[in-house]
């Protein structure tokens, strides 16, 4: 039978498929397996499932093993990819196709994951392919130099480009009786923002909290039945465009519409059990990452930002507006060098540089003060190459949305509600 199977598909694969084409509930059978193997893995690795709001039924049943059964979940990769080449060579429907097909990229993630819980390290390039299927680009320390020199042109006073930029931004942090103020503000706009485009469901909602001790500025955890915890954390100094930064990246149209659409879209309409789970180290924050800092770029347009800045939140945080315009256009070039984090990030898992010259490389062409810039390294060793969704996720998906011109907002909202990857080609 295996046989026949196999010279059908390979001689006569269309008349075939006419026959001996595979049903969606084949594919929702090797899809509820995915689930329940990532499960069982987050099991391990607390960092793994970032968010779970599928059927209790697919949680692990057995407590875990003392010792990580690696080759255990190997194996069962390996059995679910096998079963994934064998449906999509008989399956008809390019829907389902394309579904065993980020099925089977998520898993090639699980076991990039899977190898470094048992303690593997790759490259930095390696394992940002393996965990979230790219490579991103290289910058030398003269690409990054060369774009200094326009804040050096841009800023006033003396003393380093960096020192100029800090001396700066220090007007513009917001004061830490008025943070919750200024973020529920900055939300409240950009949940505005995305309703005047999208209707997202009635009963959507988040909560906010404010903790400490972590490596990231927010984070949104995804519950499930359309709602989100938002966390911010208020360690060190936040700056007056965090807020709207992380607004429109923790919540809306960032994480909390994306996994709300894929809720709505995915799992409830089409009962696609996969997408209730969602792995951390995996393509699907390529997307998830690069799309939640397009959204800000997307809901505060142009001029929008520091004009929302300097009408509404600073007033609102009590802040002298002078020099905001200089601020923002030294911010809007200190973007361009958002790379550097990568070349940082490589260095270190490469080790090709040292905490002290990671620590020169965010200061002087990432414009991060001593603080952030601990930050920034203390995240990269939790999450390694995880930095690159950030940048190039975001360019990523803005060359997906602009290149489907028309309405960029619909653009955006597909991108969101659909199993796509984006591998830079
Ligand atoms: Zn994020």
């Amino acid at each position: 039978m295996l046989r026949l199977i196999i010279v059908c598909t390979v001689l006569f694969a269309t008349a075939c498929r006419e026959t001996k084409s595979p049903a969606k509930a084949d594919l929702d059978k090797i899809a509820s397996d995915y689930v329940r193997l990532g499960l069982s893995i987050g099991e391990y690795d607390p960092d793994f499932v970032d968010a779970y709001y599928g059927p209790d039924s697919l949680k692990p049943a057995i407590a875990k093993a003392t010792v990580f059964p690696r080759y255990i979940f190997l194996k069962e990769v390996n059995d679910l990819q096998h079963k994934l080449s064998a449906f999509n060579s008989l399956n008809t429907s390019d829907t389902l196709y394309l579904r065993a097909k980020w099925i089977s990229r998520q898993l090639e993630a699980f076991a990039g994951r899977i190898n470094m819980i048992a303690g593997e390290r790759k490259s930095f390039d390696t394992e940002s392919k393996e965990l979230f299927g790219v490579v991103a680009p290289h910058y030398d320390e003269a690409y990054f130099k060369k774009l200094e020199t326009q804040l050096d042109d841009l800023l006033p006073g003396s003393g380093s480009v960096s020192e100029r930029f800090q001396a700066l931004a220090n007007h513009f942090i917001i004061p830490k009786d008025k943070i919750d103020t200024v973020f529920k503000t900055a939300i409240a706009a950009s949940r505005k923002r995305t309703l005047a485009h999208y209707a997202l469901p009635a009963d959507e909602h988040f909560t906010l909290e404010y903790v400490t001790g972590k490596s990231w500025s927010g984070y949104n955890w995804y519950k499930g039945n359309y709602s989100s915890n938002i966390q911010i954390n208020t360690d060190i100094d936040i700056f007056i465009e965090r807020a709207i930064d992380v607004a429109a990246h923790e919540s809306y149209p960032g994480h909390h519409v994306y996994n709300m659409l894929l809720e709505e879209n995915l799992y409830r309409k089409k009962g696609w059990v996969e997408i209730s789970l969602y792995p951390l180290f995996s393509p699907q924050s390529l997307i998830a990452e690069g799309s939640a800092n397009y959204g800000i770029e997307l809901a505060f347009p142009g001029n929008e930002k520091i004009e929302f800045a300097k009408n509404v939140l600073m007033p609102v945080a009590g802040m002298d507006t002078t020099g905001a315009g200089m601020y923002f256009r030294a911010l809007a070039l200190r973007s361009k060098l958002n790379f550097v984090r990568n070349e940082v990030a490589r260095g270190l898992l490469d080790k090709t540089m040292d905490d002290t010259e990671a620590m020169r490389w965010l200061i002087e062409y990432g414009f991060n003060n001593k603080e952030t810039a601990a930050k920034s390294i203390s995240f990269i060793n939790k999450y390694g190459s995880y930095v690159i969704n950030y940048n190039y996720g975001l360019e990523l998906v803005k060359n997906y949305v602009e290149s489907k011109g028309g309405n960029r907002w619909d653009a955006f909202a597909a991108l969101l509600s659909n199993e796509i990857i984006l591998d830079g080609k």
